[in-house]
């Protein structure tokens, strides 16, 4: 029987003794349980669980269970150009995406580059995943969007986005509305929907006739905020002194803000969704948990762009945890002083990957967690043919630190089997694999063959080797 026939039957699903991380409120890691789903749902957690018959059993030995991972950030139409931008920084992105060439992307090219970002999601063990999606200049491009989405078994937040027009022109339009009802409106947990749009600075607030379609419709706001030279603290006050801050916003980066400011996420009770990879090569500002955690302001973890960075959640966990404390011994240096005990752990990131996501998108009555009645979205991390596994000692050290996406074994999203024994199940990669080579062939002819070599090659600045006082003095053989 193949897996994709056994996983179809309906038959409850359990994860035999592994060491499952609850990430419940109380962060109970036990170890030698079982994880049993039914239905949608989680139906038990703990050891010797007795199980219906024709229960699928998976072995979980050697393995860690957790809840799926939640990405709150992810430009997925993006992916079709995975690694182009590797040399960018945020002035290069701009330049490409905004001004030259995000314009010429067709409906067809952000249902290719969703397919394979939600694929990716998937294969990766994030089995939530909001869709940053600002190229949606028509609504047919947001139709693709969302077709692409439904395509593949896995949880989105369309977070609806168009970086060629003001955020007043778009969201006010008809046809948006019109969009909604059509598409977003019963879709259940399985596809929630965001606004997603930045205040750059201006003295006029533009942006406020979209914050009061976002108020009309009930619809959460998702915002780049604290974007070094582009969203700045002034946008921040525009939206806090209007009254559009509030517990549903998400603050993407939040890299660069005075004091002020996070006091006032802080005091407005939203959170920020912080992309370490992103900050540490595009230029926000430092990856900012050390500051988030000073001010009490909830994080969420998410990856930005595939144009640039990894798609995976392990990747953010590391270069998260990594960034915060580097950060902590450079402040400490400063003083002359030395860091023995680090404040950020393990476990608070890998609560981050994974309750920090469901909070920050009013999702964690659903999903998070493994709780019974909880909807089951639940990865095994577990790889009995390499070393890096073994032995499972601190678990949430193993996460952040051992474990990468290679190791995800099996990924359950909403009670359904969408990848085991690190195979994914009943998704159609070499479908998507062609729909991407369209794009990527068009973008290539489109851009010409010279814009797109020195898209890929920005100009290195010159570099000088400072002098050395002291010289080269071995000799072979003394
Ligand atoms: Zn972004």
């Amino acid at each position: 029987m193949t897996n994709d026939n056994q996983f179809q039957s309906g038959r409850p699903v359990v994860f035999r003794n592994g060491l499952v991380l609850t990430m419940d409120d109380g962060h109970r890691a036990l170890r030698n349980s079982d994880v049993l789903v039914q239905g949608e749902r989680i139906a038990e957690v703990g050891p010797n669980l007795s199980v219906p018959d024709a229960t699928i059993e998976i072995d979980a030995s050697d393995g860690i269970v957790m809840p799926g991972m939640i990405d709150t950030h992810r430009h997925m139409w993006q992916t079709v150009m995975r690694g182009y931008g590797a040399d960018w920084t945020l002035t290069q992105y701009f330049v490409w995406y905004y001004l030259q060439w995000g314009k010429v992307f067709r409906p067809q090219d952000i249902f290719a580059g969703n397919v394979l970002s939600a694929i990716e999601s998937l294969d990766a063990g994030v089995t939530t995943t909001v869709d940053w999606s600002h190229g949606l200049q028509t609504v047919e491009h947001a139709d693709a969007a969302v077709d692409a989405l439904q395509s593949i078994p896995g949880r989105f937040v369309l977070a609806y986005g168009n970086l060629q027009q003001g955020p007043w022109e778009w969201s006010t339009k008809p046809e948006f509305r019109d969009f909604i009802v059509r598409r977003m409106q019963g879709g259940g947990d399985m596809l929630g929907f965001q606004m997603a749009f930045d205040v750059p600075d201006s003295d006029e607030f533009p942006e406020r006739a979209a914050f009061e379609v976002a108020r009309e419709l009930d619809v959460a706001v998702t915002s780049h905020v604290g974007v070094r030279g582009a969203t700045t603290d002034k946008g921040i006050r525009a939206m806090h002194e209007n009254g559009f801050m509030t517990p549903r916003n998400v603050y993407v980066h939040a890299a660069s803000l005075s004091d002020d400011c996070y006091q006032r996420i802080a005091a407005t009770g939203g959170s920020v969704s912080v992309s370490t990879e992103s900050e540490q090569s595009a230029g926000q500002g430092y990856p900012p948990t050390w500051r988030l955690r000073q001010h009490g302001i909830p994080v969420s973890l998410s990856m930005d762009t595939s144009v640039w960075w990894s798609g995976d959640l392990f990747s953010a966990m590391r270069a998260t945890l990594s960034a915060d404390r580097s950060r902590e011994h450079l402040e400490a240096h400063g003083r002359d002083e030395t860091v023995t005990h680090h404040h950020l752990r393990a476990e608070r990131v890998v609560a981050w990957a994974t309750r920090g996501g469901s909070q920050a998108l009013g999702l964690d009555t659903i999903v998070g967690s493994l709780e019974p009645g909880k909807k089951a979205d639940v990865v095994l991390i577990k790889n009995d043919s390499g070393p890096a596994m073994y032995p499972l000692l601190n678990p949430y050290g193993h996460v952040v630190f051992q474990a990468q996406r290679g190791d995800v074994h099996t990924v359950i999203v909403n009670g359904r089997v969408v990848k085991f024994a690190h195979q994914l199940v009943g998704v159609d990669l070499s479908k998507a694999r062609q729909a991407v080579d369209q794009t990527v062939e068009y973008l290539q002819n489109t851009l010409g063959e010279e814009a797109w070599v020195e898209g890929m090659h920005p100009e290195i600045p010159e570099a000088k080797v400072l002098d050395n006082p002291y010289t080269y003095t071995y000799t072979a053989g003394r």
